[in-house]
């Protein structure tokens, strides 16, 4: 007999969930995944509808770059799929080694370990470097893995309001007296309104304060800066942010997050970091496509690509400029469309698609209540007339549900 299902009288500890999704189904919060039945690029096909991309981190359009396909094939035939243990016991093999290093001299830092993702990476590190009597301080818009890192690590969490350094310094003084030691901890580029951190500033503040200073670039690696190299690089704090986060999963085209610092701090990682001591390396192929998207980076093609990316982006921000939108305070390839309203976004999301044009709305938790928007990110990759073609569909659509 099946055990499959529910029997009459069975018990149903889960039944909870149906009654949370028929609330988000109510509220218009309700979403099925959207299925990639194609490679990752600027028209792309979901669910079997071609439409023209604006939904991927895929920055530089390496994800189906030769150069980095070229790179995990061969390290596949050469190493195998998988590195078969974590990095403490026996899943450290050379070219993880060799990515590290190559990272840190690309930032220009003593040193750097990889983790399996961005969000490991921020997670990891804060609950590694701080304990039960330390203090946070940290931006209300800080991305979900710096706050799950500051719950884990049992410190205090101390807010302040998005890039307010009045705000900042107030918490600061508030806490001078504080006994344990302090982390102030920021985004470089905000992931869901696209604007940029004051670091300068920031760093001022964290020196004066006596602060442990951490930025997460997951969004401003191979974005921002020399070459990519972030915002550290972009604001000239080098020297000043004792401990940089980025990610390989975005513009990097691939999977993982890394930690880059002092020689010391990335030795407690291989000590403390829970996800590297507990979860498996990465598979060969990963490391080898990185190894390739950072080459890539400090070549004229890397140079190429930064430079188109921001040609497209300023481009498409002028466009929906004119057409009225608001994307608020943006000054990166993540164009927030505002709209408000949540069950709007949504419906506003699904008629774009409809109309051949997927960008995604983002909503409660992701964003706050009554802030929900479109998130729009232009790629390298783009072509002038997609992107003119995205404009065109978004004021169509924008006009007939009253947004513009
Ligand atoms: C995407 C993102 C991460 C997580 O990176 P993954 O490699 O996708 O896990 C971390 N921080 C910020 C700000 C991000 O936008």
């Amino acid at each position: 007999m099946s055990t499959i299902g529910a029997a009459p009288g069975t018990r149903q500890p889960l039944a909870y969930l149906h009654e949370q999704l028929e609330e988000l189904k109510a509220k218009g919060l309700y979403f099925r995944l959207r299925v990639l039945e194609s490679e990752q690029k600027p028209v792309a096909s979901f669910d079997g509808q071609e439409v023209i991309n604006l939904s991927s981190n895929n920055y530089l359009g390496l994800t189906t770059h030769r150069a980095l396909r070229r790179a995990a094939l061969e390290a596949t035939r050469r190493w195998g799929v998988g590195a078969g243990a974590v990095r403490t016991i026996a899943g450290t093999m050379k070219i993880h080694m060799e990515l590290e290093e190559q990272i840190a001299r690309f930032k220009n830092t003593e040193a750097c370990v990889v983790f399996q993702s961005g969000f490991t990476a921020n997670a990891g590190t804060v609950a590694a470097i701080l304990g039960k009597d330390d203090l946070i301080i940290s931006d209300e818009l800080n991305h979900a893995s710096i706050i799950d890192g500051c719950r884990l690590s049992k410190a205090t969490i101390k807010v302040f309001k998005h890039r307010d350094l009045n705000d900042c310094e107030r918490v600061c003084q508030e806490t001078a007296n504080w006994p344990g030691r302090k982390l102030l901890i920021t985004d470089g580029v905000f992931s869901m309104e696209g604007d940029i951190a004051p670091l300068p500033q920031l760093c001022d503040l964290a020196e004066k304060h006596n602060c442990i200073m951490m930025v997460d670039d997951a969004h401003a690696s191979g974005v921002l800066g020399r070459s990519g190299r972030g915002t550290v690089d972009h604001l000239g704090c080098h020297g000043r942010v004792d401990i940089q986060v980025g990610t390989l999963s975005k513009a990097i085209g691939a999977m993982g997050g890394y930690v880059c610092g002092s020689r010391e701090l990335i030795e407690w990682l291989y000590h403390r970091g829970r996800p590297f001591l507990f979860s498996t390396s990465h598979p060969p192929s990963v490391a080898a496509s990185c190894q390739a998207a950072f080459g890539l980076l400090d070549s004229p093609e890397g140079e190429k690509l930064i430079k188109k990316l921001w040609a497209n982006t300023k481009f498409f921000k002028r466009r929906l400029k004119e057409l009225g939108f608001s994307t608020g305070a943006s000054e990166t390839p993540i164009t927030p469309i505002h709209v408000g309203e949540a069950a709007k976004a949504f419906e506003f999301s699904r008629r774009l698609f409809d109309a051949g044009l997927y960008a995604p709305a983002v909503g409660y938790p992701t964003v706050p209540e009554g802030k929900a928007r479109l998130r729009a990110i232009v790629t390298a990759t783009h072509k002038r007339a997609e992107l003119e073609r995205a404009a065109e569909i978004l004021a169509e659509v924008g006009r007939s549900l009253g947004i513009i």
